[in-house]
Parts: structure tokens; sequence; C-alpha cells
């Protein structure tokens, strides 16, 4: 999609620091992170959230799962999975994705 910032780094028109991809999914490090680890899981096909997206549980379902073996490759067994959706949650990218934070203490609640 035009002037979708998620949408420039698959098509690889903005550099990122790729961790994985196949045909459906990509993964890359967040350009500011939140914690020693931040990778961003996302689906090559644009959905602006989460609710766009629940129309193909199945890759809701691989988006889950790439980001847990993305948190086992690196050691990690505390971790946490966020999906901010909608701007008062803390949405700024309007392309799906999870953030896989890990390697420091998490608070509860988030902010
Ligand atoms: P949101 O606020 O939508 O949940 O998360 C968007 C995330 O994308 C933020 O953590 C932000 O740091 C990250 N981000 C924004 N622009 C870029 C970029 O150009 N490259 C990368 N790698 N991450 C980005
Ligand atoms: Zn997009």
């Amino acid at each position: 999609m035009a002037d979708c910032i998620f949408c420039k780094i698959i098509a690889g028109e903005i550099p990122s620091k790729p961790v994985f991809e196949d045909d459906r999914i990509v993964a890359f490090e967040d350009v500011a992170p939140q914690a020693p680890h931040h990778v961003l899981v996302v689906p090559r096909t644009h959905f602006a959230d989460l609710h766009e997206a629940a129309q193909d549980p199945r890759l809701l379902g691989d988006l889950l799962a790439r980001s847990s073996a993305i948190a086992r490759e690196r050691g990690l067994t505390d971790y946490r999975v966020v999906v901010n959706t909608g701007r008062e949650a803390g949405q700024s990218v309007f392309h799906l994705h999870l953030h896989v934070l890990g390697g420091r203490r998490m608070t509860w609640p988030p902010g």
C-alpha cells in the first residue's frame, strides 16, 4: 500500500535489519528498540490492524508461532508479544505487526 512504511520495508525500498522471512511473513529489528530484544513480526499482506487481519486466522496463528520461534532462537524464556490496535492503544504504524520484546523485566499493567 502506498505510503505504508512497512510495505516499503517489505518491498526493500527502506532498509531494515532482517530477522526472518518466508512467503507470507517478514520479521526485522525495531528501529527504536524498547528492550534488548525488540523484533517486529509482520505479514507481507497489508492489513491495517488486528481487526482487518482477523479475516485470516491461519495467518494470525502463523504470526504467533513465528514470534515464539524467534524468542526461542534468541534463548528468551520470558518475553512479551504485543499488538497495539488503534492510536489510543499505542499503534503508530497501520500495518499489522507483532512486537516481540525480551531481555529485561517487564512491568504490568502496561502504561
Ligand atoms: P506501533 O506503535 O504501531 O505498535 O509500533 C510501530 C513500531 O514500528 C515502533 O516500535 C517503531 O519504533 C517501529 N518503526 C517505525 N518506523 C520504523 C522503521 O522505519 N523501521 C523499523 N525497523 N521500525 C520502525
Ligand atoms: Zn503496509
